[in-house]
C-alpha cells in the first residue's frame, strides 16, 4: 500500500527551525545558569531522568497508536499494520501523525534526542569542571565534536524529510524511544565516561583526533550535501558535470564524485567522526566504543534495507550502480 500523505516541513519563519531550537535552549540554559540554575547537578540524576524519557516516549506512543485507529488508510504506514497490537505499537501504525500543520515524527526525529544530547555533554563538562577545576582537554573534545554534529543536523534539518525514517518507517515505540531517550542517554556516554574516568591526553593525541574528526566530517557533509544538491536540482553548477545513470523512474543515479567512491560515503564519514568521539576517552575500556560498535551495526543493517528500497525502486539501474561500484560504506573492505 503506497502512502499519499507524504512528508512535509512544518512553516518555517525564516531559517531552519532546529537550529533556531538549539540556539534558544542555549539562550535559556545560559539565562538559567546565571540566574542559579546548577546544571552540575544534573549528571546525578542521569538514570531517573532516563527512566521518565523512557515512561514518556511509551505513554506517547500509546497516544500515537489510539490516533491511528482514526486515521486513513491513506496515512498508515508501509509496515506496522499487521494486525498484531505490540508489532504495530512498537513499529507504528501512522506514517506521518500531524494535528493540523504540526508534525509529530518531524518535531521529534531530531529535536528533543540531540538537543538533549548536547545539554547532558554540557552538564557533565560543568560537572567536571566543579570536580577536577576546569574540564580535560578530552571533555572540551568530545562536547566540541558532538555539538558540531548536532549543530549540522539541525542546521540541516530539512534533509531529513527524504530519509527511511520519515518515508518509510511508521511512528511508533521504536522510533519514539530512539528520539527521546536512547540518543540523549547514550550518545552521551563518551562524556558521561569522562566524569568517572578522567583520560590524560596531550596535544599531539588531540591534533590527530582533530584531523580524524575533520576527515569523518568533511566527507559526511560533503557526500550528503552533494546528493542534496543532486535531488534538488542536478542542473545546480556544482553538481552538473557529475556522471550519472539514469533509471525508469526518472530520477537519476549519481555514480561519480562521493557517491562513485563508495555506495553510502555519508556513512563511513559518520562512522570515521564516532571513532574520533571514542578516541579522547583513551583505550583502556571498551565503553566509550560502545557508540562505534552500535553504530556500525546500525548503519550495517541501515544500508541493508536502504539496498533492498533502492533494487525496488530503480532495478536494472541499481544493479548497474553496484556493478560501477561494488563498495557499500568502506573502499576494498566492505
Ligand atoms: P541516505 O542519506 O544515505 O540516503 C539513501 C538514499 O539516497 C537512497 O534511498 C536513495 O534515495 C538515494 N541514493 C542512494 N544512492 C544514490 C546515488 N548514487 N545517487 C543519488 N541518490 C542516491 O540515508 P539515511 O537516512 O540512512 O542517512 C542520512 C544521514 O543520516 C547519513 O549521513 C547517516 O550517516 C546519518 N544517520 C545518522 C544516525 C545517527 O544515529 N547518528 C542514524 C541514521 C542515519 P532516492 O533515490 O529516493 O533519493
Amino acid at each position: 500500500m503506497a502512502p499519499t500523505q507524504g512528508p512535509r516541513a512544518p512553516l518555517e519563519f525564516g531559517g531552519p527551525l532546529g537550529f533556531q531550537a538549539l540556539v534558544l535552549t542555549a539562550l535559556l540554559v545560559g539565562l538559567g545558569m546565571s540566574a542559579g540554575l546548577p546544571l552540575g547537578a544534573l549528571p546525578e540524576m542521569l538514570l531517573p531522568l532516563a527512566f521518565v524519557a523512557t515512561l514518556t516516549a511509551f505513554i506517547f506512543s500509546l497516544f500515537l497508536y489510539m490516533k491511528a485507529q482514526v486515521a486513513p488508510v491513506s496515512a498508515l504506514a508501509p509496515g506496522g499494520n499487521s494486525g498484531n497490537p505490540i508489532y504495530d505499537f512498537f513499529l507504528g501504525r501512522e506514517l506521518n501523525p500531524r494535528i493540523c500543520f504540526f508534525d509529530f515524527k518531524y518535531f521529534c526525529e531530531l529535536r528533543p534526542g540531540l538537543i538533549g544530547w548536547v545539554l547532558i555533554n554540557l552538564a557533565l563538562l560543568m560537572k567536571e569542571a566543579e570536580l577536577r577545576g576546569s574540564p580535560s582537554l578530552a571533555m572540551w573534545l568530545v562536547n566540541g565534536f558532538q555539538l558540531l554534529y548536532v549543530g549540522d543536523a539541525l542546521w540541516h534539518e530539512e534533509a531529513v524529510l527524504t530519509t527511511m525514517d520519515i518515508t518509510h518507517d511508521g511512528f511508533g515505540f521504536m522510533l519514539a524511544f530512539g528520539d527521546m531517550a536512547w540518543v540523549p542517554f547514550t550518545y552521551s556516554l563518551q562524556a558521561q565516561f569522562l566524569l568517572h574516568h578522567p583520560q590524560p591526553l596531550g596535544l599531539p593525541m588531540a591534533s590527530v583526533i582533530c584531523l580524524i574528526n575533520a576527515t569523518g566530517y568533511y566527507i559526511f557533509r560533503g557526500a550528503n550535501s552533494q546528493k542534496n544538491t543532486f535531488r534538488k536540482n542536478p542542473s545546480d553548477p556544482r553538481v552538473a558535470g557529475l556522471e550519472t545513470i539514469s533509471t525508469a523512474t526518472g530520477r537519476k543515479l549519481l555514480v561519480s564524485g562521493w557517491w562513485g567512491m563508495v555506495r553510502h560515503p555519508n556513512y563511513l564519514g559518520d562512522l570515521i567522526m564516532a571513532l574520533a568521539w571514542s578516541l579522547p576517552c583513551g583505550v583502556s575500556h571498551l565503553l566509550p566504543y560502545f557508540y562505534l560498535l552500535y553504530f556500525t551495526a546500525l548503519l550495517v543493517h541501515r544500508e541493508a534495507r536502504d539496498e533492498r528500497q533502492c533494487l525496488q525502486k530503480y532495478g536494472l539501474a541499481w544493479q548497474e550502480y553496484c556493478r560501477r561500484v561494488p563498495y557499500r560504506i568502506m573502499p576494498y573492505i566492505y
